[in-house]
């Protein structure tokens, strides 16, 4: 138009921009934000954040706002595929669903009723959890796991063990009233949104001081008050030096010591014996404390004492005992763990390490934040104000991803503790259905009277073990699961261990298996350690029979990523818009601090390809391979409705159902009630999520607050309305570590003795990560690490033709003084070499990085050919992962044995113990190393556009409505 004509017709502001808006919840990255997708003339306009919703309040992050080009992307895959050349040479032929099911129902009915556990079923980063680990029991595997024990089991394991909850999205700083906020090495991805609004919020009030403890000052980081350029691997110690400073100083909560934590309980001293270590008992069984008015030893729980926190004393038996906080104390004061001492190991100067334990004492002793709001403890006391120390801590996979991170993770927890900040007002608080009895109740299922051919198993796959009859071995400790989970090298493993399973199935150690079913799970490449051994080893054949040393490989994913060239059946999954879904609070719910909440995703679009949800798929198989939980009497499908008629119906035990929003017949109950017919209508009128608010009496302190404790039992989020003592020490670990010194029926061999005891350890402990001992300080002087870029989730954001544009390559960067000394320039090209192998990249320098750690986005680089994109695009050329050079082995000790490169505890992926040299290389064809040949694209996929553009018909239609 003409200026003239814009006079004439002025531009409309409030435009309908969709004919329809649905809400649903994102799937870009694992946050779950509320959405409204605005479709227009039969496609995705744009889409918007839900201002509702509990999570992100309105906000979108960029991911969420390219999920349209996720849901358009070329890389979808359209039909199921089956192979008809060699593994990865990516021939396939096209064939219709009935085909495809039969094939997998087939070759799963034959283990089924021979050996379960010759199926391993592992997922990725997929939110049905609470399904997939369900179908696995009921096809009878413990084979089972989802990513957890590549990514933050630590955190998991260590909180769980500790305080009943965790931080990862299971616990919030109390952002409206923390004065002190410490923070250790988060990524922007778990609890993203509300993170950036916490955040945005401390920062706005400005009473707050916010410190990040990270390597490298990018993200939450770049804008905190302080940032201390921590070395990988060592927070452990730093936080025990803080911890070192408190105790001298006597700035601790004695008083929340006492009523919360097992601090007092007295600690059997008895050198040898089988019960060394273990908490003194009364004849009941209960803990006993001293009682400090009279002497007297008495029940722990005696609501009306003052028990003591130090001291020795003597046992009705005659031998000695002390307190549970003694013993800590003297640990924690070791001159090891002084600031003087902690400050070469970890770049951070004792000066500032005193002054940050100062600071922290300050805040939680000096300006103590008081709610008044009366509340009653679990014994009946009535409160009249709730009084909290305003310093709050959150962690998640930067101090996980390290062989000593369950140590490290369980120690941040023991300062929470030190400082009485555990859920009170200012705190860390608790997420429901968070806190749980410490450990949560379920215990991992696959003992040999658990698996029977042709029946469920009998019990979960997955949970915590409690003591060393809880493993998951054979008499001789041979590890039952193909993961080893749960065995003598991994004992908590509580999210089991997918970055073994291929290995283990390759090598057939302990055992082969027949059929590896993944979705969601890129093992081929940036989910793996290793990628050309993995890739070696999917591809390998036995010598003797021909056939691949991994029989068969069923793979389900909505894209031609790297793994989908790797599998024999091929089953294509929808986009996260195009399904039903729930955010379950079985699972990974979505609830805050002051309610309980859950969501679903509703189809949003219809399918135009030949794919199908995988969740619909799965309860379609079981129903084949009448599964007893998904076939009724008669033999017809207990869930013909697919997913969204199993999110309505099924029901764990009578009551309790996938949501917890509007249940019972008519709707009106909400946490337990019978299945509602009507349920997700009443969702998707309530935007796609339900929360429910907890009192304001039951807020804080929820371990011992009796209305929330009674709050928690009437939701079904607990059984029991009892208190959740926080474990300062671990009877658990100590109980394995007896086991290690020759005590029970259940002990380790001889190779795993001298491991189990020295990291089943019931006090907290910094010890040097594995591959920095092995390695030495010469050969790799550096420490490699990833960074989650904001704009990308893993590989999925990638291949997202808006988000490749914020990162289409990645560099290696290094601090500007470290890189003088090597001679090395901005921008030039670089060999990373580590003990496993060597990657060429080029270099981008910096100074907000510790001077001993190189650096680099995750998951960039893509193998050439995949995802639809052009075998020469940036991401192929100029990309690169540091998988290529991290082993999923440590370096052989000096007896031969390889143990695997993680935590000696929870078996969690080491992924950030990596130990490199950096040296100069030549530019030449200025291309990242190393090389795999191009992946062929699977058939008729859409034909690749040079520039993919989105959008112009929405603007045409509108320069139409206009003129
Ligand atoms: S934070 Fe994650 S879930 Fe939320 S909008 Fe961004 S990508 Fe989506």
């Amino acid at each position: 138009m003409k200026p003239s004509e814009f006079r004439d017709k002025p531009v409309e502001t409030n435009a309908p921009s969709a004919d329809e808006v649905k809400y649903t919840t994102c799937y870009m990255c694992a946050c779950r934000c509320g959405i409204k997708v605005h479709l227009k003339d039969g496609g995705i306009r744009y889409i918007e954040g839900n201002r509702n919703h509990p999570v992100n309040k309105g906000v979108l992050c960029a991911k969420g706002s390219a999920g349209i080009m996720q849901h358009y992307s070329p890389a979808r895959l359209q039909k199921p595929l089956l192979r008809v050349g060699e593994r990865g040479s990516g021939e396939f032929k096209e064939i219709e669903w009935d085909e495809a099911l039969g094939i997998a129902t087939d070759w799963l009915g034959r283990i089924r009723q021979s050996d379960p556990r010759k199926l391993a079923f592992f997922t990725g980063r997929d939110q049905s959890q609470a399904l997939t680990g369900w179908w696995a029991s009921q096809f009878g595997t413990p084979n089972y796991a989802a990513h957890g024990g590549f990514c933050s089991v630590n955190m998991a394991a260590a909180g769980l063990y500790t305080i009943g909850g965790s931080f990862w999205e299971f616990g919030e700083p109390d952002w409206h009233n923390t004065k002190y906020l410490l923070m250790f090495g988060v990524a922007e991805d778990h609890d993203s949104n509300p993170i950036k609004i916490g955040l945005g919020h401390l920062k706005t009030k400005g009473t707050a001081k916010f410190v990040s403890v990270n390597p490298i000052r990018t993200g939450y980081s770049a804008i905190a008050d302080e940032w201390l350029g921590i070395r990988p691997g060592t927070d452990g110690l730093f936080v025990l030096a803080l911890i070192h400073e408190l105790l001298r100083a006597g700035k601790i909560d004695e008083e929340y010591l006492v009523r919360y934590t097992n601090a007092p309980w007295l600690v059997i001293q008895d050198e040898g014996a089988a019960d060394d270590g273990l908490f003194a008992r009364d004849g009941e069984g209960r803990a006993v404390v001293v009682d400090d008015a009279t002497g007297a030893l008495v029940d722990a729980r005696d609501p009306d004492i003052v028990p003591r926190l130090a001291g020795a004393v003597t046992l009705a038996d005659g031998r000695r005992a002390v307190p549970a906080f003694q013993l800590i104390a003297e640990r924690c004061l070791q001159p090891r763990y002084a600031p003087d001492r902690a400050a070469a190991e970890t770049g951070i100067p004792a000066a500032t390490i005193k002054r940050i334990a100062a600071e922290l004492a300050h805040a939680a002793f000096s300006e103590s934040i008081v709610i008044e709001q009366p509340w009653t403890d679990w014994a009946g006391r009535r409160h009249e104000r709730m009084v909290g120390r305003p310093v709050a801590m959150h962690a998640m996979r930067g101090i996980s991803a390290h062989s000593n991170g369950f140590h490290t993770c369980r120690t941040i927890h023991i300062l929470q503790m030190l400082l009485g900040s555990i859920d009170t007002p200012g705190g860390f608080r608790y997420k429901p259905p968070f806190p749980r009895p410490i450990p949560p109740g379920l215990k991992p299922a696959g003992h040999p009277h658990q698996i029977n051919p042709g029946r469920p198993l009998a019990g979960p796959p997955l949970g915590f073990p409690t003591s060393p009859e809880d493993l998951l071995i054979d008499a001789d400790g041979t590890p039952r699961r193909i993961d080893k989970a749960f065995s003598w090298e991994a004992p908590l493993a509580a999210h089991g261990l997918l970055h073994h399973v291929i290995t283990n199935a390759w090598k057939g150690d302990p055992y082969t298996i027949d059929t590896l079913f993944m979705f969601m799970a890129n093992m081929s490449w940036n989910s793996s350690m290793n990628t050309a051994g993995v890739i070696g080893m999917l591809t390998d054949r036995n010598a003797a029979t021909g056939e691949y040393k991994i029989p068969r490989i069923i793979y389900s994913d909505a894209y031609a990523s790297e793994m989908v060239a790797y599998a024999d059946l091929v089953l294509p999954d929808t986009t996260y818009l195009e399904r039903w879904d729930c955010i379950s609070l079985f699972d990974r719910p979505i609830c805050d601090a002051e309610g309980a909440a859950d969501s679903i995703r509703q189809p949003v679009m219809t399918p135009d390809r030949d794919v199908r949800p995988f969740q619909d798929v799965l309860i379609e198989l079981g129903a084949r391979l009448k599964l007893p939980g998904l076939t009724k009497g008669d033999g017809t499908a207990r869930y013909p409705g697919g997913y969204a008629d199993y999110l309505v119906h099924h029901e764990r035990k009578p009551g309790f159902g996938m949501l917890a929003g509007w249940r019972g017949a008519d709707g009106a109950q909400h946490g337990i009630g019978a299945p509602n017919p009507r349920q997700l209508d009443a969702y998707i009128a309530n935007q796609c999520f339900w929360r429910s608010e907890i009192p304001a009496n039951a807020r804080y302190f929820k371990h011992a607050n009796r209305d929330y404790l009674d709050w928690a039992v009437g939701m079904g989020l607990l059984d029991k309305p009892e208190p959740v003592v926080l474990q300062l020490y671990s009877e658990i670990l100590q109980k394995f570590r007896l086991a290690a010194e020759g005590h029970g029926a259940v002990q380790p061999p001889d190779e795993h003795r001298a491991r189990v005891k020295t990291y089943f350890d019931p006090l907290p402990l910094w010890y040097m990560p594995f591959e920095e001992v092995a390695a030495g300080p010469d050969a790799f002087p550096l420490h490699a690490i990833t960074q989650r870029p904001m704009a990308m989730y893993h590989s999925w954001g990638s291949q997202n033709a808006w988000l490749r544009q914020i990162h289409g390559e990645n560099r290696l960067h290094i601090n500007r003084k470290t890189a003088a000394t090597l001679g090395i320039a901005d921008d030039d090209w670089v060999y990373v070499t580590s003990h496993h192998g060597r990657i060429k990249v080029q270099a981008k320098l910096m100074e907000g990085v510790n001077a001993n750690t190189v650096w680099t986005w995750n998951a960039i680089g893509k193998r050439a050919g995949a995802w639809n994109l052009a075998a020469d695009a940036k991401e192929a050329r100029r990309g690169f992962l540091i998988n290529h050079i991290i082993s999923e082995l440590l370096p052989e000790r000096g007896d031969g044995q390889r143990y695997a490169n993680a935590d000696p505890v929870t078996g969690q992926a080491a992924w950030y113990d990596l130990r490199v040299r950096v040296d100069k290389a030549p530019a030449e064809d200025q291309i990242t190393e190393p090389r795999f040949a191009p992946l062929p694209t699977p058939p008729h996929l859409p034909k690749r556009p040079a520039i993919l553009r989105y959008g112009a018909r929405f603007r045409a239609a509108r320069s139409r409505e206009r003129q």
